[in-house]
Formats: C-alpha cells, structure tokens, sequence
C-alpha cells in the first residue's frame, strides 16, 4: 500500500461534476477579476468565518502583510509572533516595513507562549500575530486580554486554521484581523494561490479592497501606494464550492486524528496531538512528537508513506532571518523542530490507510 502525505486527486475527483461548469462559466463570461463570483464567495467566507467582511487577496502572505498595512502598523513597528511558525507569518511583518520579534513555542500546544508575550513588548510594539499552527486555535482570552491593556492589535494568522474554533468562535473572528492562505494544501485550497482577510471593520475591509487594488478607488486615481493582490474568479469559485463541503471535510479530518489516537495513543515515547477543553482543531497538519523520529521516518519511508516536516528549521535559524536570534535563543522552538513529524492527513484517507500509517508507526517505536 501507498498512502501519500495528502491526496488532492481524489479530492478533485469528487468535485468535478460540481466544479468544472462553475468554472466553464466564469470563462465563457470572460469575467476573471472582481465580479459577482468574487462576491459571492467573500460573502460566504466571512459567514463560515463569523466576520462582517472577507476580502480577497492574492495568498496567505498577502493577507498578513496587507492586514498590517490596512491597520496602519507603521513601518519599523514590532509585531510579536511565534519562533516555530512557516516563514510566511514572518517574511509578511518584514514586507510590511515591520519588525518581528519572536517568542518561543510553549512545549504543551506548540503555540506561541501566551506567558512570554508581554516580556517581549517594548513602546515599539504595536501589534500581535498569534498562529493557529496545525489548525489547533491559540487559546485566544488571555492573547486579546493582553493586547487590550497594552493597546495592540491582534491579528490572527489564521492560514492553517479555516473552521476552528476557540470557545465555539471561529478562528479568523477573534482579533481585530486575521490572515488565511488558499494554499492547494490548506484545508480550504484554491487550484492556485489565494488568500483572504477577515475582519469586522468596515474601515479595514474597505482599505484593503483599495490597498490590493493599486490604491485606486476610481478608474485613473490612484490614492496611495498599493499593489496587485487579487483573488481571481475562477479561485473564487473553486473556493465557493469546496467550502460548501469544508465543514464534512474537517469533521473527517477529526475523525481520522481520533483514529490515530486510538491506534497509537498507548506507546510510550510518542506525543500525539493533546486534546483541549473548548478547543475545536481542524487538524490542518496531525504532528506528532518523539526522540525517535529518526527511526519513524526510515520506517515510513521504507513503507511508503508520504510525511512531512512542519517545521524543521525554527524561523531564526533560517540564513534570511539570522537577526532575529542568535542559536539557542529559543530553546522549546529548537528542541521541538528535531522531535516533531507530520503523519498523512486528508478528509479522503480510508481505514485501511489509516491502519498501515499506524501499524508502521507503532512497528517503528516497538522494534
Ligand atoms: C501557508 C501559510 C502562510 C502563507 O500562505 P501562502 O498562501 O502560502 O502565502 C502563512 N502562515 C502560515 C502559518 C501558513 O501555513
């Protein structure tokens, strides 16, 4: 048997009755940018989100990077966010004239620790970026109670994260913004690139609708310094139509991570996923944790089975952002990159897949 990291051919194959004359229309009307199917799918987003407004844009890190431009964090303001992020979170506060300053990972829920976060505000802060990583939500209480007394904005990078929630709130509804990719691989995956931002300010909404447009509110007046990120049509539909299956999608996802944990939650040396009262993941990515990852790795190769590393290399130890901090300087994110491995997970996955993952799993920890 073969079992890939994630299956989106499958996935396609289930969709394309629905999905190809959605798209032949928008090519027949020849209405790519903009229009009614961009609307449409914004609108339906920011009902799934729980916000008064999506807007599209161009990917996860245009998100981000617009979300900081839209709120006015000033170039040369810090943003506080996690050590143990995908580069994007970061790479976004730096194309927006922003500087990051990082906190390391709890060693509990591999968030960023809520409990470093004010030793690391200084009066240059302006604004904090917590990470859903893995599609778990931070819990965000103590996160917005922080920000309040400090006067910061919080801005959710919610790019792995569509449909959790926190407290029964959606991820993406809980800061004053928030970030998602459409990334292919994301629980909601465009067939390109996308991304969006949510938020309940009318202001924010309506600046970056001109901040992805040219800084143009009319034809030929261009208001301020903006640039190109859209999301196209033919994404807008494709999204429209897998969000409609993204809440079966998700419970599947929970499904399968339950079913792991039953198979492999009595070996000793093995970490799975720990399940949190009020906390509703989507298992974006299923992580698990071992000093013996060397050896689960060789036994799923020798299987198999595809996998994947999120993240093996913590931000500041990548040569583009070396300033951030020296090695050593974030010891949870250091330690848990060399432990952590990514396991199959897609809505697709059958038992019998999910068996083989775990019986070479379980083989590899017991030899
Ligand atoms: C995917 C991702 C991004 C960036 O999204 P893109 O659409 O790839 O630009 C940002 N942050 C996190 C945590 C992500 O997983």
């Amino acid at each position: 048997m073969q079992v890939p990291f994630l299956d989106l051919r499958t996935q396609f194959q289930g969709l394309r009755e629905e999905l190809l004359p959605e798209m032949t229309a928008v090519m027949e009307q020849a209405a790519f940018i903009g229009g009614p199917a961009l609307r449409d799918f914004e609108a339906a987003f920011a009902a799934f989100c729980g916000t008064e407004h999506a807007v599209g844009v161009a990917s996860g890190t245009d998100a981000l990077q617009l979300a900081l431009r839209a709120a006015k964090v000033e170039p040369g303001a810090e943003v506080i966010t996690a050590a143990n992020t995908f580069v994007a979170t970061v790479e976004a506060i730096c194309l927006a004239g922003c500087k990051p300053v990082l906190v390391d990972m709890d060693p509990e829920t591999y968030h960023l620790d809520i409990g470093r976060i004010e030793a690391a505000v200084t009066p240059r802060t302006r604004a904090i970026m917590p990470v859903h990583l893995y599609g778990d939500p931070v819990d965000m209480d103590p996160v917005l109670e922080i920000a309040r007394r400090r006067d910061l904005l919080v801005i959710e990078d919610a790019a792995q994260a569509h449909g959790a929630t926190c407290h029964g709130r959606p991820c993406g509804s809980l800061g004053d913004l928030a970030g998602f990719s459409f990334y292919p691989g994301k629980n909601l995956g465009a067939y390109g690139d996308g991304g969006a931002v949510t938020t309940n300010s009318e202001a924010y909404a309506a600046h970056l609708r001109l901040l992805g447009d040219h800084g143009s509110p009319k034809k030929y007046h261009h208001e301020f310094l903006g640039t190109n990120s859209r999301l196209d049509a033919l994404q807008a539909v494709v999204l429209a139509a897998k969000l409609r299956h993204l809440p079966a999608w998700n419970e599947r996802r929970r499904a399968v991570a339950r079913a792991y944990a039953e198979r492999l939650g009595d070996l000793d040396g093995l970490r799975l996923p720990r399940r949190r009262e009020g906390f509703a993941p989507v298992f974006h990515l299923y992580v698990i944790r071992s000093g013996r990852v060397q050896a689960i790795d060789a036994a799923l190769k020798a299987a198999g089975i595809g996998f994947g590393y999120h993240y093996p290399v913590p931000v500041h130890l990548q040569p583009a952002f070396r300033e951030l901090g020296e090695p050593g300087r974030f010891p949870e994110a250091e330690r848990g990159a060399k432990e952590i491995l990514s396991l199959p997970m897609f809505a697709e996955m059958s038992e019998d897949q999910i068996d083989y993952v775990a019986d070479v799993v379980r083989s590899a920890l017991t030899a």
